[in-house]
């Protein structure tokens, strides 16, 4: 059975969840293989990659590798595609795991399919495109698929793989030197979970009011242990911070729940959440767009509405 490589995303060693996802993916398709780049590999790490499937774990865990802006991950992919032959490259959709997909497919002559949300026996894929607008069915049909897979897209399996360990390393060449990163600042994101990777996500609209009113969207998240977002309209106001923002110039987030407060649905708020398994809208006006999209929806003033589903949920627990 061919390797299937998949691009480990971690945070100073701690595994994202997407990763635990592409392995899962990656057992449909072959042997997966797990690719660690730079330090914080522990056998913490090694157990948890083998208990979702990987057969193998290449580990370049050098500072070198993440103390340059992407291209040596791209480096270390060419050298593990030249002598693995891989059947595919899986990464996460993420802003940098996509460059490093886009570059690799450059380095290897390949397709690359971005925004993933399915992939099938044959290496069919579902991509979202045009902002999320339009689902199609694609397959890359020259040189090695490399696919690039939305968090939260698919769901988690357990299953014991052999994860035999693999030192590998890249010699970093001077062109992937040219940019180094500089400074790495933690992100304030206290005890929710990351947006772009949260099951949950509870985001509000120009329909909270006031940055003051945005605590009862977070009441409402932390009551499900979700994270927060917010419409352009609410982060342009000044309400939320603009990192939170969900949407075309935002974050793109697949979550399994989506509750919208307080937003109309505009195409570009959509392009970032369309894609959620089930959405919820809080909206005043009953012709808001958001409606269409929406699989449940409260017509009513989000004043009212939020704090008694907070509240209720609460009394569920
Ligand atoms: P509005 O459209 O003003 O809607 C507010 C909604 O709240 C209304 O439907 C209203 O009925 C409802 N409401 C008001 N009060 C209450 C209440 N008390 N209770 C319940 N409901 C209430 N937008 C994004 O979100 N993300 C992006 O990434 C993004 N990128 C953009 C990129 C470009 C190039 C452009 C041109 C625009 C972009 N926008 C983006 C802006 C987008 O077009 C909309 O203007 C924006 O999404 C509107 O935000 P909103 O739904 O919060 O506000």
């Amino acid at each position: 059975m061919s390797e299937v490589l998949v691009l480990v995303e971690h945070v100073e060693g701690q595994i994202k969840k997407v990763t635990l996802e592409l392995l899962t993916l990656a057992r449909k398709l072959g042997a997966p293989s797990a690719v660690w780049t730079g330090p914080g590999y522990s056998a913490e790490a090694k157990a948890k990659l083998a208990e979702h499937g990987a057969e193998k774990i290449y580990v370049a865990d050098s500072a070198d590798i993440t103390d340059y802006v992407v291209a040596p991950k791209v480096d270390l992919l060419a050298q593990l595609v030249s002598s693995a032959s891989p059947a595919a490259v899986l990464v996460a959709a993420t802003a940098e795991a996509k460059e490093i997909a886009g570059r690799l497919a450059v380095r290897t002559d390949s397709g690359v399919l971005t925004d993933v949300v399915g992939i099938e026996e044959g290496l069919v894929a579902d991509q979202s495109i045009f902002g999320g607008g339009v689902n199609v069915r694609a397959r890359v049909t020259k040189g090695l698929p490399i696919i690039a897979v939305r968090p939260n897209a698919s769901p988690v399996e357990a299953a014991a793989g052999a994860g035999a360990e693999e030192q590998v390393s890249v010699a970093v060449s001077e062109a992937s030197k040219a940019a180094r990163v500089v400074e790495r600042v933690k992100e304030e994101k206290g005890a929710r979970p990351e947006l772009t990777e949260a099951a949950i996500v509870v985001s509000g609209g120009r329909g909270v009011g006031s940055a003051e009113n945005f605590s009862l969207i977070e009441k409402l998240a932390d009551s499900l242990g979700a994270a927060v977002g917010a419409s352009r309209a609410a982060t342009d106001a000044g309400w939320y911070p603009h990192q939170f923002q969900v949407g075309q110039t935002g974050k793109t987030v697949s979550p399994q729940l989506y509750i919208a407060a307080g937003i109309s649905g505009a195409i570009q708020h959509r392009a970032g959440m369309q894609t959620a398994k089930t959405i919820v809208a809080v909206n005043k006006d009953p012709e808001a767009p958001i409606f269409e999209l929406a699989d449940f929806g409260v017509v009513g003033d989000l004043n009212q509405v939020v704090p008694q589903l907070t509240e209720e949920i609460a009394k569920r627990k």
